[in-house]
């Protein structure tokens, strides 16, 4: 039996189930025992209903674990081998991966679903089946996942560690390495710093922006910013800055070359797109709810201000290519990955994870499994 935590129905707080059954592998499947798992703005979506997914269901997508067995003709991965779980599967063979698009692999179309590549769940609790987010489920201490789902990882990183890779890192830091066009030297715009934010910030560090502006509502937030290479802060919100003037004052009046938005709400989206100069470039980060709709002016925006707007899925990673690549830049002490883990929690902690996100007071809490 694995232990998880359940999402019963959109609204509802997490239940912790300890009678969940996990089926065997199917072909092409793995059995991962989950060493850690981050909790990220996303599961709290799928929960408030922004992201709509079939209830009941295992949420859970920022994992990493060991493989404990495999189904038929899994050639990827072995038994006692560490992974990072991909939230979004990567087949290498579809028309999408065989153009570099492995972030929009044609296998992932099913994790509307719930399920795995066929659609159906490997969970199940009283009999009744249990979905799982994007084919992961990592708020489980046991799972089976697509085996284009895991990316092999040498055993020397921890596991707390090497989960982050899976969602918020390949996400905010190939936002501003694969996504974005950043130049030596360039202004960039962050909007929202919460653990995908931090890591768009240390991102464009590594890409070499000259300035990098942070905006958030909370204090503690920009902070943090700070310390992963924010050069200046913007506090928004009430009494606070307007976000758009905040970032023309600090670029001599031309706005920022590449902005960032990781909120997903239609109003900073718009921000998003008003702070950046003739010919800038606009990042779309954050995932907003199903019924946001832009309003923009199409000849200012895009011909005569000759801005371009990007769509930024999953950090447009190639998550072969690139979960190696950052675990060799947090060895080479290029990456922060502990600073982004505020706290270590028990899978039953979830509720109160979700809470502590809400009022800004963490980067990344983490559940380790034992
Ligand atoms: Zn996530
Ligand atoms: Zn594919």
């Amino acid at each position: 039996m694995a232990r998880a935590a359940v999402l019963t129905s959109v609204g509802a707080p997490l239940e912790v189930r300890e009678d969940v059954e996990v089926a065997p592998p199917g072909p092409g499947e793995v059995r991962i025992k989950t060493g850690a798992s981050g909790v990220c703005h996303s599961d709290l979506s799928v929960q408030n209903g922004t992201i709509p997914l079939p209830t009941p269901i295992v949420l859970g997508h920022e994992g990493a674990g060991t493989v404990v067995e495999v189904g038929d003709g899994v050639t990827n991965v072995a038994p006692g081998d560490h992974v990072v779980l991909s939230f979004v599967p990567s087949c290498g063979e579809c028309y999408t991966c065989r153009r570099g698009q492995n972030y929009l692999c044609e296998k992932s179309q099913m994790a509307v679903m719930g399920g795995l590549l066929d659609g159906t769940t490997r969970l199940s609790s009283g009999g009744a089946p249990l979905h799982q987010m994007a084919m992961c489920g990592t708020f489980s201490n046991e799972t089976i996942v697509p085996a284009i789902s895991v990316v092999k990882i040498d055993n020397d990183i921890p596991l707390k560690i090497a989960a982050l890779i899976g969602c918020s890192v390949l996400t905010g830091v190939g936002a501003a390495l694969n996504t974005a066009d950043i130049q030596e030297g360039d202004t960039v715009a962050v909007l929202g710093c919460g653990g995908v934010g931090l890591n768009v910030i240390q991102g464009a560090v590594l890409a070499g922006a000259g300035e990098i502006i942070a905006i958030d509502t909370f204090e503690s937030k920009l902070e943090l910013a700070k310390h992963f290479g924010a050069t200046s802060t913007v506090k928004v919100g009430d009494a606070g800055a307007d976000a758009v003037t905040a970032v023309m004052d600090l670029s001599a009046g031309r706005g920022a070359d590449v902005s960032f938005e990781v909120i997903g709400l239609g109003p900073t989206m718009e921000q998003a797109i008003n702070m950046v100069r003739s010919g800038g470039e606009v990042v779309f980060v954050g995932v907003p709810r199903m019924d946001v709709m832009l309003n923009l002016p199409a000849a200012f925006t895009f011909l005569y201000l000759n801005k371009s707007i990007k769509g930024c899925w999953y950090g447009s990673s190639v998550v072969q290519r690139d979960v190696p690549k950052l675990l060799d830049l947090y060895r080479e002490g290029r990456l922060m990955l502990n600073e982004l883990i505020s706290r270590e929690i028990d899978v039953s902690d979830i509720n109160d994870a979700f809470g502590a996100m809400q009022a800004g007071e963490v980067a990344r809490s983490v559940v380790v499994y034992e």
